[in-house]
């Protein structure tokens, strides 16, 4: 491994990996690390059936991603491998059906055509030093081997702000109280008359059999979405996103209880089967990176836009609240916000950017920007942001902001 980098990537989900690859092709050399085998994060390991965040949402049907770039670029490469899966309309909004086998092919090609990237994957940073506000040593685990690595630049897109927390940055969390649901995916196989009636009928049975005292409270908002196979559907259960003892078993137990229990009372699922499971149980909501601006609810719902404005979305706000199940805002018809460069910037340090799902961002405003269609636009932007910081010794469109401090890194 390197030992010296112009930017390192930490985490190679969506957003991580659009971070990598975006910031090879600036000409910098990049090093992305990730700590499991495959590249994709939850959008490959969660199950999960749909990229969100990349239309706007609009009466017609959007002809163009919302955002150019690097998300453009993966949904042509997605449409070349399977030209049959098209744009959906779900409710209000506008997805993009995909397989994780795809994207992780995609995302692996995309890195491979880089030669200034490598990868290295079951790579995790274990511990940062900075001195002043700089990042200046990451420790990185590999194969029980510890490697240094002295970056000029480093963008934390681990989902959870991992680095930056490392470093010392500061974060916001949601009480306990309010933390969203986490999430746990099953596939289940060997259905029989699988219709739409079953997406109602699923939360409908377990709702009732929450009342009736038989299964635990935040089943209730399981779902239940048709695949692509006659046979096959998916059950999303909602699990306490707060328990941090045993969560993967506990959500393993509920699965079963809830097939067991579909299986009595809806033929469909009678000679069913549990098929694969995500892995491990996922948090819509963590840690949130402080920046030099939070984003707000307001800003999103009136669709705002900033001077410095890097990736534009139009997803709802949609929070999977404890007590209420999922709750949805919507901004207006054919209208999307902007999410500045400062919700990336990392107060406190000069070489360290966030992306993807921690960034400066309100608890309700995440419900939004968390989704993957938003999250690669965010590490595309982060890492050119970085990159031009590297070159110029400021952060693109804050250039009257920075230019008086003239901080070069490198
Ligand atoms: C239950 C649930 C359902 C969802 N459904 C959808 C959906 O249908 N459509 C949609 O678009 N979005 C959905 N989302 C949101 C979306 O999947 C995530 O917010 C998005 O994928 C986040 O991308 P990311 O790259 O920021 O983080 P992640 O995908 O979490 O990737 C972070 C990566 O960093 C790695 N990492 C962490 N720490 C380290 C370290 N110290 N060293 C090295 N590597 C590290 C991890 O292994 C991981 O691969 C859902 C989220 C949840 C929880």
């Amino acid at each position: 491994m390197n030992t010296h980098c112009d930017i390192l990537v930490v985490g190679g989900g969506v957003a991580g990996t659009a971070a990598a690859v975006a910031a090879a092709r600036t000409g910098c050399r990049t090093v992305l690390i990730e700590r499991e085998q495959y590249l994709g994060g939850i959008g490959y390991s969660g199950l999960l059936q749909h990229l969100c965040g990349l239309y706007v949402n609009s009466e017609t049907e959007p002809k163009e991603t919302l955002n150019n770039g690097i998300a453009r670029e993966l949904v042509s490469l997605l449409g070349k491998r399977t030209p049959q899966r098209k744009v959906v309309k779900i409710g209000q909004v506008y997805v993009l059906p995909y397989s994780r086998d795809d994207l992780q092919f995609v995302l692996g090609s995309l890195c491979s055509a880089e030669p200034s990237l490598s990868v290295f994957p079951e790579a995790e940073a274990l511990s940062v030093e900075s001195n002043q506000g700089v990042l200046m040593n990451v420790t990185v685990g590999r194969s029980g081997i510890t490697q240094e690595i002295q970056p000029g630049m480093v963008i934390d897109c681990t989902g959870s702000g991992a680095v930056s927390v490392m470093a010392g940055a500061s974060f916001d969390m949601a009480p306990p109280e309010r933390v969203q649901l986490a999430g746990y995916i099953v596939q289940i196989r060997a259905l029989v008359n699988r219709d739409d009636s079953l997406s109602i009928k699923v939360p409908y049975y377990l709702a009732d059999a929450v009342n009736k005292g038989k299964l635990p409270p935040f089943l209730r908002f399981t779902t239940f979405t048709p695949g692509e196979e006659p046979d096959e559907g998916f059950c999303k259960l909602s699990i306490d996103g707060q328990i941090d003892h045993d969560r993967e078993q506990l959500a393993r137990q509920y699965a079963e209880t809830v097939h067991r229990y579909l299986s009595t009372v809806l033929p469909s699922f009678k000679d069913s089967r549990i098929a694969a499971s995500s892995r491990g149980v996922m948090d819509r909501e963590g840690r949130r990176i402080r920046g030099e601006y939070t984003l707000t609810e307001d800003d999103v719902v009136r669709g705002r836009k900033f001077p410095d404005g890097v990736a534009k979305n139009s997803w709802p706000i949609e929070l999977w609240d404890r007590e209420r199940g999922t709750l949805y805002r919507y901004l207006k018809p054919g209208d999307y916000y902007e999410i500045p460069l400062r919700c990336l910037t990392v107060q406190g340090f000069r070489n360290l950017l966030c992306a993807g799902r921690c960034i400066s961002v309100s608890h309700e405003a995440l419900g939004s920007t968390r989704v993957m269609g938003t999250c690669i636009t965010l590490g595309e932007q982060a890492a050119v942001a970085a990159a031009h910081y590297l070159r110029h010794g400021y952060y693109p469109q804050t250039r009257e902001k920075r230019e008086t401090a003239k901080e070069k890194i490198t």
